[in-house]
């Protein structure tokens, strides 16, 4: 965080760490509930012009939520645990509705 030099993963960074939290989301979630982001999207105009844009699943900053590890700590969201599922971090991949060239070369389906 820049004002305070910390790294803090929570509820108030990009990635939404409620997990994470004291404080939790009022309103929404309690303290440590096991939500936040789980999938991201980024485009630009370069990429916006290609019709492009930058995913990844998990959360962008490569923290993985493991779920069994999460529940020994807070199980008071055990009632969560038969559809509770690790989030693990995964590769950026661009993804683009134009055929690259090597694609368009080759004929691939939907030219
Ligand atoms: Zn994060």
């Amino acid at each position: 965080m820049m004002l305070t030099h910390e790294i803090d993963p929570n509820e108030r960074t990009i990635c939404g760490h409620i997990d994470k939290s004291s404080r939790g989301l009022p309103g929404w979630q309690g303290p440590y509930a096991p939500a936040g982001v789980a999938q991201v999207k980024v485009t630009d105009a370069e990429l916006a012009r290609h019709l492009a844009f930058v995913a990844g699943m998990g959360h962008p900053c490569g923290l993985e939520f493991h779920a069994d590890a999460h529940l020994e700590q807070h199980p008071e969201y055990n009632w969560q645990r038969p559809l509770l599922r690790d989030l693990k971090a995964n590769a950026w991949i661009t993804v683009s509705a134009v055929a690259t060239s090597t694609q368009a070369a080759a004929g691939s389906p939907g030219r």
